[in-house]
């Protein structure tokens, strides 16, 4: 077991880092320690080669580095999904998935073991809620990841609400994006939430350099609280007004994720409380055709129907609408099929 009064190395800045080191009087190796962590992705303080013996003896005995250990890899048929189950020093476990596609690679990571927001649709909400991921188990899932294919892209969207878990997710997002680690730029980082309208308006006022995603699912207050039990708390109309507030202060556009449940959510009708919900917001819809879960027994639906929702937000509104690729639905990595039994 690790002994957690040693400061995990992932969970520091570079900054940090550096005042870690130079209160040893070995502020001059920062900058290798940060590529032995960052570039070298190494596993363990003893096999950061490139360190000298004092430096890394030193690192040993007051400090950690917390990698987490694959306890089962998956990969999928088609090859372009890649789903690990990580063991956290603690024991519990969480699951972050590699997804290729042409030309870039994604690292999808956790935020949360388990999640507290109870979507019926959803595998992590079927678990329930186990505990918040500090900074540094969030940078160890990317880390991870890039041991085999450096990500270009990272989506908050595994297992877990970010906004649920604010400060270490800044932090891990700090982490990752300094130019001389895993350089994940502020392009290239999307954190989607279920809608915790305080952490929208603090993203806002602090400008966080990330893309942000909302997951609507429904177009009423009504049915949006049947499907994401969260909405009773921050009700859809806060939800709209966090959302207005947000692209206005940072000039973004917002993706609107939309999980298409047949007979639930994906008829022309919905499309067009869609439009008009958005109307005048700088927005991109993003379907997500259902993925399967033990707890919930509804279907996707047919490739038609979200062909004709795409066309009426596109045509009728002028929205831009996407389709999400499916991947890795045969290993269960697909959006909201994370879980782990306990
Ligand atoms: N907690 C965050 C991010 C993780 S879920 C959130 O809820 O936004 C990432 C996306 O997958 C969300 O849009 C979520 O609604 C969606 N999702 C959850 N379960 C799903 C399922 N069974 N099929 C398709 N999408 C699902
Ligand atoms: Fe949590 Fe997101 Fe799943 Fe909802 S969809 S239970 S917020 S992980």
């Amino acid at each position: 077991m690790a002994d957690f009064s040693q400061t995990n190395l992932y969970d520091l800045s570079r900054a940090e880092l550096t005042a870690l080191m130079a209160g040893w009087g070995m502020a001059a190796h920062a900058p290798r320690l940060w590529r032995s962590l960052y570039w070298e992705c190494a596993d363990s303080i003893a096999g950061m080669s490139g360190l000298p013996a004092k430096v890394r003896s030193r690192l040993e005995s007051e400090t950690r580095l917390g990698a987490l250990p694959a306890a089962r890899e998956t990969c999928s048929r088609d090859g372009f999904t890649r789903k690990y189950l990580l063991a956290l020093e603690d024991g519990a476990m969480i699951e972050t998935v590699m997804m290729r596609f042409t030309g870039r690679v994604t690292a999808c990571v956790s935020s949360q073991a388990g999640c507290a927001m109870g979507c019926v649709f959803c595998a992590t909400g079927q678990m329930g809620f186990q505990r918040n991921l500090s900074a540094g188990e969030i940078v160890a899932q990317a880390v991870h990841v890039s041991r085999i294919h450096r990500p270009r892209n990272l989506v908050l969207m595994g297992m877990g609400e970010p906004l649920h878990n604010y400060d270490a997710v800044m932090k891990a997002v700090d982490i990752l994006r300094d130019p001389n680690g895993l350089s994940l730029g502020a392009e290239r980082i999307t954190l989607s939430t279920v809608g915790v309208v305080p952490g929208i308006l603090r993203l806002a006022a602090e400008r966080r350099p990330v893309h942000l995603a909302v997951s609507l699912h429904a177009a009423s207050q009504e049915e949006r609280a049947g499907l994401v039990p969260v909405a009773k708390k921050w009700p859809l109309p806060e939800l709209i007004a966090a959302c207005r507030v947000y692209s206005w202060q940072t000039g973004r556009r917002i993706f609107y994720e939309w999980t298409l449940i047949e007979g639930r959510n994906d008829s022309a009708e919905d499309a067009r409380a869609v439009g008009r919900l958005l109307s005048g917001l700088p927005a991109q819809v993003n379907l997500i055709p259902l993925n399967p879960t033990a707890g919930y027994d509804r279907s996707p639906g047919r490739a038609e129907a979200a062909r004709q929702f795409q066309e009426i937000l596109a045509n009728e509104f002028s929205l831009p609408c996407t389709t999400r690729q499916r991947r890795g639905i045969d290993i269960a990595a697909g959006c909201g099929q994370l879980a782990v039994a306990s």
